[in-house]
């Protein structure tokens, strides 16, 4: 599935976070959306998956526009969303969490796809999820997007805070995605992890994208030291 976002502008009140941004995420693609703190990356996401309006400027899946569409109908065409932040239920157990990933006329299994991808789960489907550490609770979090077979998937932040080995099976999902044909747009502050993967980059600062092109291209360049050399 095709994203596109043309002449962009996303405001909260006086704030003007989004300006006049064009991106485009190919069907079947990764494109790694990064820049620093403040840059609007969030707010891009959410204007993309309907949870913010922009003020000006239109959003495409597959070309249709679907700008007025609320984030409800968004996901049922295809597109999921993974929030920054562990966006389980945690008073619900991983089994019960799992199953309101299930969609509506899916008939293959969302718990048995959600295990494929993190195998751990399996062990956990009785406990609770909010007992369960930062990093399983991310990784229930995350597997949402393959449990739905979403063939868009928007992923904020996913591996902020985690131990590097739940960083590691993290990548190694989003991999299993790309093979799966899913097209990925991912907000990551692994940079280098993120190039890796990507066939398009964006950076953004203050709202605009400062670069758009291949991840070759973008490191070593005097933008890439400027804006996410401390990385
Ligand atoms: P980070 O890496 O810190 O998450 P980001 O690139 O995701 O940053 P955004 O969170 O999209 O950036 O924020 C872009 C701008 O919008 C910032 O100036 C931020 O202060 C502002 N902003 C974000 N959310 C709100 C809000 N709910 N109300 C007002 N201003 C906001």
């Amino acid at each position: 599935m095709r994203l596109e976002l043309s002449g962009i502008t996303t405001a909260y009140g006086n704030t003007v976070a989004l300006r006049d941004v064009d991106l485009v995420v190919p069907s079947g693609r990764v494109v790694a959306l990064l820049g620093p703190n403040g840059a609007g990356k969030t707010t891009l996401l959410s204007t993309a998956s309907g949870l913010l309006t922009p003020r000006s400027g239109q959003v495409y899946l597959d070309r249709a526009e679907v700008t007025g569409r609320s984030p409800d109908w968004r996901v049922r065409h295809g597109m999921c969303h993974i929030t920054e932040g562990r966006s389980v239920f945690p008073g619900m157990t991983v089994r019960d969490n799992l199953r309101l990933f299930q969609r509506p006329g899916d008939d293959s299994d969302a718990i048995e796809r959600a295990i494929s991808a993190f195998p751990r789960l399996g062990q956990r489907l009785n406990q609770i999820a909010g007992t369960m550490s930062g990093g399983e609770q991310q990784m229930l979090a995350t597997s949402r997007a393959y449990a739905q077979k979403a063939p868009l998937v928007l992923l904020d932040e996913v591996s902020m805070g985690l131990a590097p080995v739940i960083v590691d099976e993290i990548f190694h999902f989003l991999k299993m995605l790309v093979a799966e044909g899913t097209s990925l747009l991912i907000v990551e502050q692994y940079v280098a992890r993120a190039l890796a993967l990507a066939d398009y980059v964006y950076l953004l600062a203050k709202g605009r994208v400062m670069f758009a092109g291949d991840p070759s291209e973008l490191q070593g360049t005097d933008i890439f030291e400027r804006y996410l050399g401390e990385e």
